[in-house]
């Protein structure tokens, strides 16, 4: 049997001239904890306002086990979306707040205890059950606006920036809260948010998306370790961007010679960018002897993160910014400053080349 939950096949949606959504195809697998993620309006939210139905595809289908639910209105789809601002029913207890959904359901009382009582204590909540809203803090609120959703037992869930409301500490626990509740709870999670320390903490995979179109579904690690383009590789995490040329088994940097590289798939002549993270750059006053790639560079900020520091170098033809990371104990050991002249190395197998 097919793992696949739901799928998009070549779903756009367009607004006027506005392609919000453009020839999206995904699949959702069950019980996975999947991420939507991109810049401010990318097309997160109306893909997801398409999947849950408040919104008509201007093409392509929507397929859950196998079925086309493309005009099927969003009440008769068992997919469940929480709302940014949680819209939770001000004059009502936490308890009356999420057996509401049954109640409309007209599930017996009985059924109403004990599936409210169930979720109300997988959310923690059961301290707090016959409290207002307003009373609440916005951890609090958040997870009553969970399990409101979680309560009817969706088939997937959909959270559109479930976390945006909450201060970066509490965000931080709810992140491992969220896919803690997914991983009991064995449902389908459709997470989006623009945060990418968000979805590469929570997601099994993530559909990075830029103008309505995926630019690369990958699992976190893969979205690291290999971006498929330089908006991928700009946009999950800080990477180098150097820009070169291909020549027979390397790059050739301008003002910096020759640079060994992996340029299997690519042509000699091509214009390039090599990429490699700040965290995988060595810094030395000698070049190493067995250095594979190396350019000489020199210090002009130095800044403080705690555990680690940001050196900025600019290369010593001029033209070409760095950054590495160095965590407190190098530094301890090098005293990096300001004007200073440096070797900035790394194995060529840390670096990819993307076209431009
Ligand atoms: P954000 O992170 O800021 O919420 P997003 O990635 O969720 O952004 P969307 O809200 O899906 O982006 O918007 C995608 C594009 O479609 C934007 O250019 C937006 O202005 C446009 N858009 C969305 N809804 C409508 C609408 N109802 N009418 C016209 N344009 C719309």
């Amino acid at each position: 049997m097919s793992n696949i939950l739901l799928q998009a096949l070549g779903l756009s949606k367009h607004f006027n001239r506005v392609r919000a959504v453009d020839n999206v195809s995904v699949d959702f697998a069950n019980q996975e904890f999947f991420a939507l993620l991109g810049p401010s309006g990318c097309g997160k939210t109306t893909l997801l306002r398409l999947l849950a139905g408040f919104e008509s595809p201007s093409a392509g289908q929507i397929l859950l086990d196998n079925k086309d639910i493309t005009n099927l209105c969003p009440a008769h789809r068992p997919l469940n979306l929480m709302f940014q601002t949680y819209a939770l029913f001000p004059h009502m207890s936490v308890w009356q707040n999420i057996a509401y959904g049954l109640e409309m359901e007209n599930c017996t009382k009985m059924e109403i205890r004990e599936r409210v009582g169930q979720i109300v204590d997988m959310t923690q909540l059961t301290d707090y059950a016959q409290r207002k809203p307003a009373s609440l803090s916005g951890g609090q609120r958040q997870r009553v606006a969970l399990a409101r959703a979680l309560v009817k037992r969706p088939r997937m869930l959909l959270l559109d920036e479930p976390l945006a409301a909450l201060d970066k500490q509490l965000r931080t626990q709810m992140q491992l809260e969220l896919k803690r509740m997914q991983h009991e709870i064995g449902i389908t999670f459709l997470v989006v948010t623009h945060d990418q320390e968000e979805a590469l903490v929570m997601a099994d995979r993530v559909a990075v998306m830029n103008r309505g179109r995926v630019e690369q579904l990958a699992t976190p690690h893969v979205l690291y370790e290999r971006p498929r383009n330089r908006f991928v590789a700009g946009f999950i995490g800080a990477m180098n961007f150097i820009p070169g040329r291909v020549v027979e088994h390397g790059i050739e940097i301008a003002g910096n010679g020759f640079i060994s590289a992996r340029t299997d798939d690519l042509t000699i002549g091509d214009d390039v960018w090599l990429t490699v993270r700040p965290e995988r750059i060595l810094l030395t006053v000698e070049r190493p002897a067995q250095a594979e790639a190396a350019i000489e560079a020199a210090v002009f900020d130095i800044a403080y993160l705690g555990q680690d520091l940001k050196v900025h170098l600019k290369s010593k033809a001029g033209s070409i910014d760095i950054e590495v990371r160095v965590t407190s104990t190098e530094a301890e050991r090098n005293r990096f400053f300001p004007g200073q002249t440096l070797w900035c190395s790394w194995p060529a197998n840390q670096a990819s080349v993307l076209t431009c």
